[in-house]
């Protein structure tokens, strides 16, 4: 390919390929990013900064990133008319990673997101969200230090391909009419209705991921999220297929709970993967006072919304949270919060969220030692107590400084970590 929304391919880069569920990166890898709208403009000119003198400070020119727009929201909608362009969604698709700013979501019906088009298009089934504490960062709770998760939240069903029906209308009466007819259900006549599916496919593979990253990162053990006491036959089965699974595809390095009980005097036998679940009202109150006894976490789609967002609100950091919809040979990483339009252009934002989604990406791809440049600039930039308007503003004898400068700082700190480790 050539070029797409007419913009042309740069000729100093190089396609990735994926090949036996492994990415083939090369040293000059072609990465499609979308600016984003809003204060996305304003974090995106800095996240580039600082992705680039991470590179640069981790492999000396030997690797470089060539940085290719591609377009959706606002500056698509006045570009080409259009929110989403169909060039867009095959850029992505045949670049395989791609990261993005915040997008508007325009009111109005008829618009389709470009998350949701992604996720559908390119089948990214598990949406992951990393949870840790940046030192200084101000936080709710006593040891936020404590608190350090990945959390891998299935990401195509469940709530997300529920089928609802409202009160009152002729839909909802005859689902209920038909529960009472053919099942023999009793529902309330003046009920809406929704269903949440969730099957062995989705469930397995979205756990199976989240227990090889748990085995190739060397993590002690995952928690897999549900409500199955209520509901049996979805969240209930969800924890079921997630330990058949661990018996059919890794019984050599997983044990259960019941395992370690039964076989191993309580103690968690060397370099065996816990494999473990919680109800998902019990998650929530061990995450506040027994933080560190979990790890990585397997989730169905409501409940890791929930337990992500609750994490990052634990370590100050909903503004810094990063994130990625990944499928099997595609990623899309991405800020999770939104455009926060009153600040566009100010250059006030914090960009830490857009940068730490942009470490995640380079650790997917094997470039540990950049994801680390950035990691490391951003922990001593807030050590320093040198941060943008929203920590500021919470921080004592903090220094306000803006989203330009902060990159800035970011850049020397990671410079200044690397000599002070060479
Ligand atoms: P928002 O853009 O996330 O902003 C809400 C508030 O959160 C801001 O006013 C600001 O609070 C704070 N905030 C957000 N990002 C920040 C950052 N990087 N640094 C510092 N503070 C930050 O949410 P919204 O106003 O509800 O949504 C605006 C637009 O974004 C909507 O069109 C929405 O649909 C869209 N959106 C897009 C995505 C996405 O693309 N993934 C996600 C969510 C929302 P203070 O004013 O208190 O400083």
């Amino acid at each position: 390919m050539t070029s797409f929304n007419d913009n042309p391919v740069p000729e100093d880069g190089a396609r990735m390929e994926y090949r036996d569920g492994r990415y083939v990166v090369p040293d000059n890898p072609i990465i499609p990013f979308i600016e984003g709208d809003g204060t996305g403009r304003d974090i995106w000119k800095a996240a580039r900064r600082v992705f680039d003198a991470a590179v640069e400070t981790a492999y000396g020119g030997k690797r470089r990133v060539v940085w290719y727009e591609v377009f959706a929201g606002e500056k698509a909608k006045n570009k080409f008319d259009t929110w989403l362009p169909q060039d867009t969604v095959e850029a992505i698709k045949y670049f395989r990673i791609a990261i993005k700013g915040p997008l508007t979501t325009p009111v109005g019906g008829g618009i389709r997101s470009l998350n949701v088009t992604l996720r559908q298009v390119l089948d990214l089934y598990t949406c992951w969200r990393p949870v840790r504490y940046f030192t200084g960062v101000p936080a709710p709770v006593k040891r936020p230090e404590l608190m350090n998760v990945i959390i891998f939240r299935e990401n195509t069903e469940d709530v997300y391909a529920g089928i609802e029906w409202k009160q009152g209308t002729p839909e909802a009466a005859k689902i209920i009419e038909f529960l009472e007819k053919e099942m023999g259900k009793k529902v309330r006549p003046d009920s809406g209705i929704g269903i949440k599916p969730m099957s062995v496919t989705g469930s397995k593979r979205l756990i199976r991921y989240a227990i090889r990253y748990a085995l190739e990162n060397g993590h002690k053990s995952v928690t897999m999220m549900h409500k199955g006491n209520i509901m049996k036959f979805t969240e209930g089965a969800f924890r079921d297929w997630g330990y058949e699974l661990a018996r059919e595809e890794f019984a050599d390095v997983v044990v259960t709970e019941q395992e370690v009980t039964e076989k191993y005097n309580g103690k968690v036998p060397e370099g065996k993967l816990l494999l473990k679940d919680r109800i998902a009202d019990s998650m929530f109150q061990q995450v506040l006072t027994r933080p560190d006894e979990y790890d990585v976490m397997a989730t169905p789609n409501l409940n890791g919304d929930y337990i992500s967002d609750a994490c990052s609100a634990q370590v100050g950091g909903l503004g810094m949270a990063p994130g990625a919809n990944i499928g099997d040979g595609y990623g899309l990483f991405e800020a999770t919060h939104g455009t926060a339009p009153k600040y566009a252009d100010k250059d006030v934002i914090n960009p830490s969220s857009l940068m730490l989604s942009g470490a995640m990406m380079f650790r997917f791809l094997g470039w540990k030692e950049a994801a680390d440049c950035i990691e490391d600039g951003i922990a001593r930039t807030i050590q320093q107590k040198k941060v943008t308007y929203d920590l500021e503003r919470l921080m004592e004898g903090a220094t306000k400084v803006k989203t330009s400068e902060f990159a800035a700082c970011i850049i020397s700190n990671m410079q200044a970590g690397k000599a002070a480790a060479d």
